[in-house]
């Protein structure tokens, strides 16, 4: 085992269970990142395989790899206004609290083909309601030639008047953020200052879950994009022991905000297999929001939880309705959705396990709730 997945302090029985854990997930940590995982508990565990992985729970597909729509690999769409193209699925590390880990998603089809790319550019210029278009991962930034490939394809695209690229990218491999790099993605930053409406705007979205995270070479890397024009907004998952403290998210968003990144979403954590110890309640992070709403508007982010048909928006004063299905609490809402709209953009003919339709057509879904304790093993 690599002594940077070596525990301190584990049971006998933890042990056991990390073993499995290996056995059962892929480990990556990229040479920057295992610098920070090396001083920081916080980031440490979001990387080191944890024996608590080894608890049977959730799924290993919240979010099918590739997601396939109209048989297009690489194309997902569930709004109106925007479309997600996945070109290439690798990351540089794997998140513990991601699907990615797992070992099915290994081996095959790691990007899409050109083919792919053509099918889906049609795909988003015969819908002019398509306005955004979000380039994620796996990672984007892992391979500039392909990024630039859709970049250019994307941007031909009269209607898409904005781009954003996620990525993790800038923690995982800084030094990788070359000014060629930051060069080629800003020049599709376009202000057409005679008619504005015409303009293009192209950003990043960061994943960034602790303030450890922001070492000088992350920043340093960051500004490259920044001061190119080229906003970055930050986004955190919420996860147990590691950032579900109000002071936490506070001081993240606080050198967010100094550093010159936008602070955006604040996720609860999804129910992704073996992610059961870092899912806090869905309450925990409210509790979060209102200990911050008293501060600048600049602290605070929208929080949401999400499921298979979008983004679920939580303020901080957001009742909860309770279900108890099999034993377990699930929350109860009606989505801004309408299951009409959800299907025929994402390509379905039916809503995904634990959603419904209520009489004026709204979809009403039904979200796996964590909880605060501490796991404890039988
Ligand atoms: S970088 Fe993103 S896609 Fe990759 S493992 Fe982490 S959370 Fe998942």
């Amino acid at each position: 085992m690599s002594r940077l997945f070596d525990i301190e302090g584990l049971t006998s029985q933890e042990r056991e269970m990390q073993k499995e854990v290996l056995k059962k997930f892929r480990s990556k940590i990229s040479p920057s990142l295992a610098k920070i995982v090396k001083q920081s508990d916080a980031v440490r565990k979001q990387f080191v395989p944890s024996p608590y992985e080894a608890l049977d729970f959730g799924t290993d597909a919240p979010f099918e790899e590739g997601k396939m729509n109209r048989g297009i690999y690489g194309l997902e769409r569930i709004y109106e206004d925007r479309a997600v193209l996945t070109p290439y699925f690798e990351c540089s590390a794997y998140c513990r609290y991601c699907f990615k880990k797992t070992r099915t998603l290994g081996g095959e089809a790691k990007r899409m083909s050109d083919d792919d790319i053509a099918a889906a550019i049609d795909y988003i210029r015969a819908d002019s309601r398509i306005k955004t278009v979000l380039i994620t991962g796996g990672d984007p930034l892992i391979e500039p030639q392909l990024l630039e490939n859709v970049l250019q394809q994307v941007n031909q695209i009269e209607h898409v008047r904005n781009i954003r690229i996620g990525t993790r990218n800038i923690l995982f491999a800084p030094e990788n953020i070359t000014d060629d790099l930051a060069d080629m993605i800003a020049k599709y930053n376009y202000i057409d200052f005679g008619n504005p409406r015409q303009s293009k705007n192209i950003s990043i979205g960061l994943s960034i879950n602790h303030g450890d995270e922001l070492t000088s070479e992350v920043v340093r890397a960051s500004q490259k994009m920044i001061r190119r024009g080229l906003a970055i907004r930050g986004q955190m998952v919420l996860m147990k022991g590691i950032n579900d403290e109000a002071k936490t998210i506070r001081e993240l968003i606080e050198l967010f905000n100094c550093v010159g990144i936008v602070p955006y979403y604040l996720f609860h954590c999804m129910p992704v297999i073996g992610a059961k110890h870092f899912r806090t309640s869905v309450q925990k992070g409210v509790d979060i929001l209102r200990e911050l709403s008293p501060l600048s508007g600049s602290l605070a982010p929208h929080y949401v939880y999400v499921t298979q048909v979008g983004k679920h928006r939580v303020g901080p004063n957001h009742p909860f309705t309770y279900v108890d299905i099999d034993g377990q609490s699930y929350i109860k809402a009606t989505t801004p959705y309408k299951a009409a709209d959800f299907m025929a953009y994402s390509d379905s003919e039916a809503l995904p396990p634990l959603h419904e339709i209520d009489e004026n057509g709204y979809i009403v879904s039904y979200y796996l709730d964590g909880h605060d304790q501490a796991e404890v093993l039988a």
